[in-house]
């Protein structure tokens, strides 16, 4: 696709959000200036893998500075959201009480966040493309067709509690492209919050073949279960992983355990920093969608697809309606703390 194209379908996309003037100079800048380096890493090849290496590079160093000039906006949150920042007492989250490993605990001090629901601008990205589809489940279904059911209910469960402003962010084309666009689109809206939504699968060597309606498919019964990314390099990590940490602790709540598997030795190079050993909130600093991310964000795992068992549960109604009840319950414990006592949805 060449570039006049990308900015065309760049355009597409972002006419379906916020109006905002400087669409187009955002694309190109961000077209020039994120180097992405996408990995060919199994199932998570086109899951915005970019090498931290990059990130202290002078060219990164002069794309920072130019996104801050006058246009570069933090997320844009409501006066109200601002205002109660500066409340000591708003949001004592039990996030700390969790027993977050391995980071500076000053990194973890609570965020104060209050929002309006109706004026958060909460973007759903939906995680690759209807081209490049991500990882391919045991029954040989993509996993973009799983992520877009599950952030459409997600959507609607939002909305229908006073998100008005959810966004769902599908973007097109192959893996590469689709991550310049995804982070354009939510930089320029501009989102207060993004969460990525995606589906699970495991390295090839984990791999065994059965046999699927007549046909050779690979499946690993091996690891199941969800996981919550954030990333260090996130301008706004505090906030990332405050809300990471709701998002877990709504998903255990729901009865959902969490996958264990990337603290592991056997994981390699998939192998993740755990941050909080209850909830199952991992580390992934390289990320792009969450460090070229302008705003707070965080990439949900929400079960493996390569486990038998758990794709059916996954391709259910009633796993889907579990799981954005969870993350329902976490943006609205995000927004107002006082949700927390309630409990889940
Ligand atoms: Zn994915």
């Amino acid at each position: 696709m060449k570039r006049r194209e990308f900015i065309f379908v760049l355009g597409r996309i972002a006419s379906g959000f916020w109006p905002r003037r400087n669409t187009i100079i955002a694309a190109m800048a961000a077209m020039v200036l994120l180097p992405i380096e996408v990995s060919d890493a199994g199932w998570l090849s086109d899951v915005f893998k970019g090498s931290s290496k990059q990130a202290k590079s002078s060219k990164q160093a002069k794309s920072a500075k130019q996104v801050k000039s006058p246009k570069r906006v933090t997320s844009r949150k409501p006066a109200a959201l601002a205002k109660s920042a500066a409340s000591p007492k708003r949001r004592d989250i039990k996030l700390a009480a969790l027993g977050p490993v391995g980071l500076n605990p000053a990194a973890f001090k609570p965020v104060a966040t209050r929002c309006d629901p109706a004026k958060f601008r909460i973007v759903l990205d939906v995680g690759h493309t209807a081209e490049s589809e991500g990882a391919i489940s045991a029954r040989n279904v993509s996993e973009f067709t799983f992520n877009l059911r599950l952030a459409k209910r997600i959507e609607e469960k939002l909305k229908a509690e006073g998100f008005a402003q959810t966004k769902l962010l599908v973007t097109e084309g192959k893996a590469r492209r689709s991550l310049v666009k995804r982070v354009a689109a939510a930089n320029d809206l501009p989102a207060d919050l993004l969460l990525s939504i995606h589906h699970d699968s495991v390295p090839n060597k984990f791999l065994e073949d059965w046999e699927f309606e007549g046909k050779k498919r690979h499946f690993s019964d091996r690891f199941s279960g969800y996981s919550v990314f954030v990333s260090r390099i996130n301008p706004d990590f505090k906030t990332s992983f405050a809300f990471a940490e709701l998002i877990a602790k709504e998903m255990k709540a729901q009865g959902l355990d969490y996958a264990r598997q990337y603290s592991q030795a056997i994981m390699g190079r998939y192998q993740r920093e755990l941050l909080n050993k209850e909830t199952g909130v991992y580390r992934y600093d390289e990320l792009i969608v969450l460090r070229k991310t302008r705003m707070a964000a965080v990439l949900l795992e929400a079960g493996s697809i390569i486990n038998r068992d758990e794709e059916l549960k996954m391709s259910s109604q009633e796993r889907r309606d579990i799981v954005s009840s969870g993350v329902t319950a976490a943006v609205k414990e995000f927004c107002e703390p006082r949700w927390a006592m309630l409990g889940p949805l």
